[in-house]
């Protein structure tokens, strides 16, 4: 549809003999995919929601060519019934801090003079010819970011033990698996910005002393590659990768590797089997990927959304990039919103926001007057998060004190019409399914779970299966070899946590 309406204004456009002054620019996603497609007519800074392909010529003919807003097609919001013309003042916006997706829906992502003309590759100069590789692990670090991905480990500390490591050859690895139900962050950056994840690679192979970079993302994201291509080739156009960048004797080289869609691939050393074309699965650890990785060579892995911080940290300094968030997480979280939601989309927002200000200021609430139930965070890793919990803080450490997890960014909202039995077995078979088979627990006991959630839900299951599922739980949590395994039961933990009831509801009396 978006295509349409792009195609349809620039026909028009050219139509009207207006070719020479207005660009119509496809960007990235603008992260309100519940209005989209979405039309932004700039210098005015106009926000057109929900615009069709027929639009096109009004959009022209009235806005561009006679200067009046099409108000038709103008965002209300709800509940006052007002127009919102301006995205900064409309609600889903309002609570937002655009760190990693800053130039998502402002530049073309295929033209890199757009990326450098909003500070692009600034970053990358400002370390090569200013800061040390030490200079630079060193500001990462003091600026607290935490990986992305869903593990929450320091970055900056990452690169320094990759950094530390005696070898001639070391990798830097972009992990662009995303593989979570619902997830859709690293996608969006990657389509909407992919410059910004190929600079901070840049940056990260001059800190840990890697001259090659490798993006490991999976092929069913085909417009995200086809960008990535573009910017490679366009940075290597003009010297930003390639030999001797800036003239600083730097050399840097981003090969693109395919993920053919296993969820256990995300894990990084299974990623690392994956690129060496072997079979994704997870060794085990130690050692870790930073003394032996990619063939054997140290190796840094980081995700998608942490690269993306990386420029702003070096341009605007860890002390600003600390002031965002709370004490153990600092800076923004990219959150995909799903589910039983109104405003579904891609939001960031500074750490330490409340879940009721995502689910209501930013989300709209839950859709056709239901009440809210609960959310899943960190996908089928994560656990469900309740009424009880929509004041605490989003950051890494509260949720795993409550028994779920950041993850990667998925959010699915659930209504008081969801089971939430129903939803845990969902995700352990989810699990289950993707479950690589090295090790024993994961391998038989997700099955075995499985197999009692079943009976359960069937309306056949005892209170001694519940015994058993939930024992079987931590046998699967405390003896699986990877993060998968380890993190498979947390659905159905903390289910039988928050929705005891919801269980007893399925129990029959013992014979
Ligand atoms: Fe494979 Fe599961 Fe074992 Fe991980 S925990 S290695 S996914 S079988």
């Amino acid at each position: 549809e978006s295509e349409k309406v792009a195609k349809n204004l620039e026909l028009i456009v050219k139509a009207r003999g207006y070719e020479n002054e207005v660009n119509v620019i496809k960007t990235g996603c603008f992260g309100f995919c519940e209005k989209g497609p979405i039309v932004k007519v700039e210098p005015d800074n106009v926000f057109y929601v929900s615009v069709g392909p027929k639009d096109a010529k009004e959009i022209v003919d009235e806005h561009i060519i006679k200067g009046r807003i099409v108000e038709r097609l103008l965002y209300r919001e709800p509940i006052k019934n007002e127009i919102v013309s301006r995205q900064e003042e409309m609600p889903f916006y309002k609570k937002q801090l655009r760190v990693a997706l800053r130039n998502c829906g402002l530049i073309n992502p295929e033209d890199i003079y757009e990326y450098i003309a909003f500070g692009g590759y600034e970053a990358l100069g400002k370390v090569l010819m200013s800061m040390t590789p030490e200079q630079v692990i060193e500001e990462v670090k003091k600026s607290g970011l935490r990986g992305r991905g869903g593990g929450g480990f320091p970055t900056g500390l990452k690169w320094d033990i990759t950094r530390k490591q005696q070898s001639p050859e070391k990798f830097i690895i972009c992990n662009a698996d995303e593989g979570d139900p619902g997830a859709f962050m690293d996608r969006s950056i990657l389509e909407g910005d992919p410059h910004s994840v190929i600079e901070a690679m840049a940056i990260g192979g001059y800190a840990i002393g890697a001259d090659k970079g490798l993006i490991y993302i999976r092929a069913e994201y085909p417009l995200a590659i086809a960008r990535l291509n573009i910017a490679i080739k366009q940075a290597k156009e003009h010297g930003l990768l390639g030999k001797n960048i800036f003239g600083t004797g730097f050399n840097f080289e981003i090969a693109i590797k395919f993920g053919a869609g296993a969820f256990v691939c995300g894990e990084e050393t299974a990623l690392i089997n994956s690129c060496e074309g072997k079979r994704g699965e997870p060794n085990y650890k130690p050692p870790y990927p930073a003394e032996e990785g990619y063939w054997g060579h140290p190796t840094c892995v980081n995700n998608v959304e942490t690269f993306a911080n990386i420029s702003q940290i070096i341009m605007r300094g860890a002390e600003w990039f600390s002031s965002m968030g709370t004490e153990r997480s600092k800076g923004t979280k990219v959150f995909a919103l799903a589910g039983k939601i109104k405003n579904v989309g891609l939001i960031e927002v500074p750490m330490g926001i409340t879940l009721r200000e995502i689910i209501y200021d930013i989300g709209g609430g839950i859709p056709g007057g239901h009440k809210f139930k609960a959310v899943q965070t960190g996908g089928p890793s994560g656990g469900v998060m309740t009424e009880e919990h929509l004041d605490i803080p989003i950051e890494y450490d509260s949720l795993l004190e409550i028994g779920s997890m950041m993850g990667s960014g998925g959010m699915i909202v659930m209504d008081e019409r969801d089971n939430m039995v129903k939803i845990a077995k969902f995700y352990l078979e989810f699990s289950m399914d993707e479950s690589c088979g090295r090790c024993t627990p994961c391998r038989i006991g997700t099955k075995r779970m499985y197999e009692i959630l079943n009976k359960i839900t069937s309306g056949k299951g005892t209170m001694s299966d519940i015994d058993a599922l939930k024992q079987l739980a931590y046998m699967v949590k405390d003896g699986s070899l990877c993060g998968l395994g380890q993190t498979a039961p947390n659905p159905v933990i903390s289910t039988l946590k928050h929705f005891w009831d919801e269980y007893m509801a399925f129990i029959k009396d013992e014979d």
